[in-house]
């Protein structure tokens, strides 16, 4: 009933089309008549007329930065355009980078889907711990900007930038092979979100592509930041290398813009600043749908916390109102969504209903979400920020900037003129926020990023052309949390063999040195199910109105040592049921995560055999499990306030005030010593995945580290 669908829109199946779900409708299915609608759409896109100029670039010019909308067809688009002109021809490989997970999956199902071929075949996907290509088949990869960096560490092209000593592994010939192949055309997209790996990416290519003419690079940004894009890939006159302007090849980069068709978005500002924006969100969209014609909203919050909240609310209306809210269906979206999940928010909501998506900011430029017309601001972010003082790097909700807030409002102007609702005011908008983001590299602690580059031979890293440039007080902090994990020695080099082991394995490094550690303890096979289970978001199922049964349920899981040692009782339990769904729901354990973890798990233990690790389990001794933690860990020790009543603790090396999170088993247990894993800060920092400590451990573990500490000498 007046459902104003968007020309261009696919068809509706009833009328023969497809659906555009990703995953199930694949070549045999789709119908000759779904070919052409997807070709009509494809050709639709305001990308398709640079289509030629595109492909002529890209031949012709060593980098190539293309500015465009989001949803003028880049990410989707170009890949295919390339592949059609016979980038992928002879074996080879496009490998176009995202910075978000989510993103890469999305549309690496979106453009086989186009293709009309199964995701994993001639396009697949890579993300951490997740391989679906298939060699020799896979031809458009999409990948996480981290992964690409990981894979760098083994291509052959870099040997000369290596330390000499570097030998530690040999990857198998098909391997380099593969990576050879990979060096063709890379596309590293959604620049302008300037992901820490996304930077580094873009310095090793500069460099690269110096001593490899034949390398082309695509880099695709929303925004016209590019100009300083093209800026810093301006290689210098007397640096250019003759040969290859023989071979016709131009060094210097070109900006290549493409002209969208974004509609006015009519914006509207609150009066008053807003005190609870999960409670504006909430009213505001009811708001919408009561008042306002047909079209889809989308939210941006900040996190799933607040986003499964505003679900919850906006459901609870929809069953006891009724009246307002009949027609709505709300759904989430944060990285951490089952596939299924992931495929509800990017169907069309059935004739007569209007969607609302509830997203995190991968909605702002990552995916495009067809059908919005009304966008709800809440001018907040979840953002990454480092305090090398302290050493602290957190997630917090922060204020987004006013290019964010504009790429927000876009979203609502994309198939018809649109109504973006932000929840601050004109006022604030306007002499408030800043007006640029901070690239991710100036506020993340470097130590991920010190032991990529040293892997990669590149020893200078002040040096190192960046992008834009990390703080000295982060990096020298790096330097010295490497030193004292053993990673690095005196001359800032990657120790034989921990530092070159620790480089392997693609977890943060103090996981990775708990893992190195345990292999000498003799405890690696459980450790490897801690640092499984760490890396997945929550083995825990919680919730609105389950809080107790979920509580309970951990209680008989719960282990005096704290949450490690807990989490290998669950693994426990999961193994002994036979890896039983049931039993995960009965527990009150997710069944997704544990499956996960199984999966990580695997792989973990194939990289600590290749990097020679000896897998052994302790059975149940977990003071070697403890002291395995703390060799990973040590820095991050706190000691309880002995006049707190509160439970609060105080980090060791910088003071500060910590409490452990109420998810922890070990939540008003409270003990003396304790080592966490990770702090999330909301009203406080608060303590994530807490195990209890020996202190003697810590000398033991780090007697230079904490020697240091003492004499309060920890910045040279
Ligand atoms: P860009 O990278 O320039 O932001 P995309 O290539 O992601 O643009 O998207 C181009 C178009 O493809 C969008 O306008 C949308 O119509 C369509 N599209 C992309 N992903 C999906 C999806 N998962 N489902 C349906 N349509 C999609
Ligand atoms: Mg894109």
């Amino acid at each position: 009933p007046g459902t104003e669908r968007p020309q261009g829109r696919v068809v509706d199946d009833e009328e023969g089309g497809v659906l555009f779900l990703s995953g199930s409708h694949h070549s045999s299915s789709s119908s000759r008549y779904g070919y052409a609608s997807i070709d009509k759409q494809r050709q639709r896109l305001p990308v398709f007329k640079y289509r030629t100029a595109i492909l002529y670039l890209v031949e012709t010019r060593a980098t190539t930065i293309i500015v465009g909308e989001t949803g003028s067809g880049k990410t989707t688009q170009i890949p295919q355009y390339l592949k059609e002109a016979g980038w992928a021809a002879g074996g080879r490989l496009i490998a176009c980078t995202q910075p978000r997970r989510l993103a890469v999956q999305a549309v690496a199902s979106r453009v086989a889907e186009e293709m009309g071929v199964k995701l994993g075949e001639e396009v697949g996907y890579t993300i951490r711990f997740e391989d679906v290509t298939k060699p020799d088949v896979t031809v458009l990869k999409f990948l996480t900007d981290g992964v690409l960096l990981r894979e760098m560490m083994d291509d052959p092209l870099l040997t000369k930038y290596r330390n000499c000593e570097l030998d530690v592994k040999v990857p198998g010939r098909a391997f380099e092979h593969e990576l050879e192949k990979l060096r063709h055309v890379i596309m590293l997209d959604e620049a302008h979100e300037r992901s820490i790996s996304t930077d580094i990416l873009l310095g090793l290519l500069k460099k690269i592509q110096r001593r490899r003419p034949e390398l082309r690079l695509i880099i695709s940004s929303a925004t016209i930041e590019a100009k300083s894009m093209s800026d810093f890939f301006r290689m210098r006159k007397k640096r250019r290398e003759p040969e290859n302007e023989e071979h016709g090849l131009q060094v210097e980069p070109v900006i290549l813009s493409v002209e969208g068709r974004g509609f006015n978005v009519q914006i509207n500002y609150s009066e008053e600043p807003v005190q609870d924006y999960v409670q504006a969100a909430v009213s505001t969209v009811l708001l919408i749908h009561e008042r306002e014609p047909a079209g889809d909203v989308l939210v941006f919050l900040t996190g799933q916390d607040d986003i499964d909240a505003s679900v919850q609310l906006l459901n609870d209306e929809v069953q006891t109102t009724g009246k307002h809210s009949s027609g709505l269906i709300v759904l989430p979206l944060y990285s951490g969504l089952s596939r299924a999940e992931q495929e509800l928010v990017f169907s069309q909501a059935p004739r007569g209903k209007r969607k609302v998506i509830i997203s995190t900011n991968i909605a702002e430029t990552s995916l495009t979400l067809e059908g919005i017309v009304y966008v709800v601001d809440s001018g907040f972010s979840k953002q990454r920020f480092y305090n090398p003082i302290s050493d602290i790097e957190n997630l917090v909700v922060a204020p987004i900037s006013r290019a964010s807030a504009r790429q927000r409002a876009g979203r609502a102007g994309r198939v018809r003129p649109g109504k973006c609702y932000r929840l601050y005011t004109e006022e604030y908008f306007l002499n408030h926020m800043s007006n640029e983001g901070i690239p991710e590299i100036q506020r993340s602690s470097m130590v991920s990023c010190v032991i990529q580059l040293k892997a990669l031979g590149i020893d200078n890293i002040l040096g190192f052309d960046w992008p834009a440039s990390p703080s000295t007080e982060a990096m020298i902090r790096a330097l010295e949390i490497l030193y004292s994990l053993r990673v690095l020695d005196d001359d800032a080099k990657l120790t034989s063999p921990t530092g070159f082991q620790v480089a392997e394995i693609p977890l943060d490094p103090m996981v990775s040195k708990m893992i190195i550690a345990s292999s000498q303890l003799g405890c690696s096979e459980e450790i490897i199910t801690i640092a499984a289970v760490l890396s997945v978001q929550s083995i825990w199922i919680s919730g609105r109105g389950i809080q107790k049964e979920s509580d309970e349920a951990k209680l008989r899981f719960a282990a005096a040592e704290g949450d490690h040692v807990t989490f290998l009782n669950v693994y426990k339990g999961f193994h002994q049921s036979g890896k039983s769904s049931q039993w995960c729901h009965k527990n009150y354990v997710n069944y997704h995560a544990m499956r996960k973890v199984l999966e990580v798990r695997e792989q973990l233990k194939r990289i600590a055999k290749r990097i020679g690790l000896v897998l052994k389990s302790c059975e149940s001794d977990m003071q070697v499990v403890r002291k395995a933690v703390t060799a990973g860990f040590f820095a991050n020790a706190c000691h309880l306030e002995e006049y707190s009543h509160n439970g609060m603790y105080k980090t060791l090396r910088g003071s500060q005030e910590v409490y452990i999170h109420p998810s922890s088993v070990l939540f008003r247990v409270n003990p003396k010593w304790v080592i966490y894993n990770s702090l999330v800060s909301t009203d406080r920092q608060y303590m994530r995945n807490v195990i209890t400590i020996d202190p003697s451990c810590l000398l033991e573990a780090a007697p230079h580290f904490y020697q240091l500490q003492q004499s309060n000498h920890l910045l040279r």
